[in-house]
């Protein structure tokens, strides 16, 4: 019995769309293997349509190296679910359970390059907080642009699942928390750089306090009108300061844990 149907035999349907290269092995034969021994043939179609995707971000705007090469290694596919796994390429966000989003390709890519901000091209940040782990999507893409990530899920369902997902990724730098973000997670500070991807009425004063001389916050925000706009803290010797640009839809930045 074949458990994940959508995202293989979809992703042929794609590929045939376009000037892909044909499939190496028959696609029967390819759906039908478990996911540890996939032939190659796989990864290299997922890989044509993780590049369109990065050659859209692109057009878009996002123009760090880095975070087009991140986008393009991490397979996005692996962190919805199966059913969903033909979107997973769209820039659209997508239910992960508990009432929780990942965020669309073009929000991840936006914010990561936010938090880089004026690193020198090649270079790599240093330690990163993100607030809001949910699938683990962001936390496995801050992985390939950081050199250390901790991230807190606040709903023990998505912090398993996250585990779950970022497994076969082995990424030893990738620290998976759970609790309540809001309080950001001392141990690790001073932070380079905290993402949140829940937004709240204001940026809570845990995080500005982790943050180290010249990192960045990214945080998506409440405004007085009600509506989400992101912020992008940053930290001087002297000052903390403070920009908003444009609007965003993020889930809600809830305390307590669930
Ligand atoms: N970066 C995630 C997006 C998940 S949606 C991804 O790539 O999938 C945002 C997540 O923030 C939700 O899972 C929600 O439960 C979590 N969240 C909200 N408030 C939180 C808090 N105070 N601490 C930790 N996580 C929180």
């Amino acid at each position: 019995m074949n458990r994940r149907p959508g995202f293989p035999a979809r992703l042929d349907g794609l590929a045939q769309q376009g000037p892909a290269p044909a499939p190496r092995t028959p696609p029967a034969a390819r759906v039908a293997a478990p996911v540890a021994q996939r032939p190659a043939g796989v990864g290299l179609d997922s890989q044509a349509i993780r590049a369109r995707m990065v050659t859209r971000l692109a057009a878009a705007g996002i123009a760090d190296a880095r975070v087009l090469a991140a986008m393009g290694r991490i397979e996005r596919h692996r962190f919805v679910d199966s059913a969903l796994g033909n979107q997973a390429y769209e820039d659209t966000s997508l239910p992960i359970g508990l009432g929780q989003t990942i965020s669309k390709p073009s929000v991840v890519a936006r914010m990561v390059e936010l938090l880089l901000g004026a690193l020198p091209a090649g270079g790599r940040l240093g330690r990163v907080l993100e607030i809001g782990t949910g699938c683990g999507y962001q936390a496995a893409v801050l992985g390939e642009v950081a050199s250390e990530v901790y991230s807190i899920e606040r709903l023990r369902g998505l912090h398993e699942k996250a585990r779950e997902n970022l497994r076969p990724f082995r990424l030893p730098n990738v620290h998976l928390l759970f609790g309540d973000g809001m309080q950001g997670f001392a141990k690790g500070a001073p932070y380079a750089g905290i993402i949140a991807a829940a937004g709240g009425d204001a940026v809570p004063q845990a995080w500005i306090d982790q943050l180290a001389v010249g990192g960045r916050i990214i945080a998506p925000t409440v405004m007085p009108d009600r509506r989400q706009a992101l912020v992008v803290l940053e930290r001087t010797p002297r000052e903390v300061r403070r920009s908003v640009l444009e609007g965003v839809h993020f889930v809600p930045l809830k305390s307590g844990i669930a």
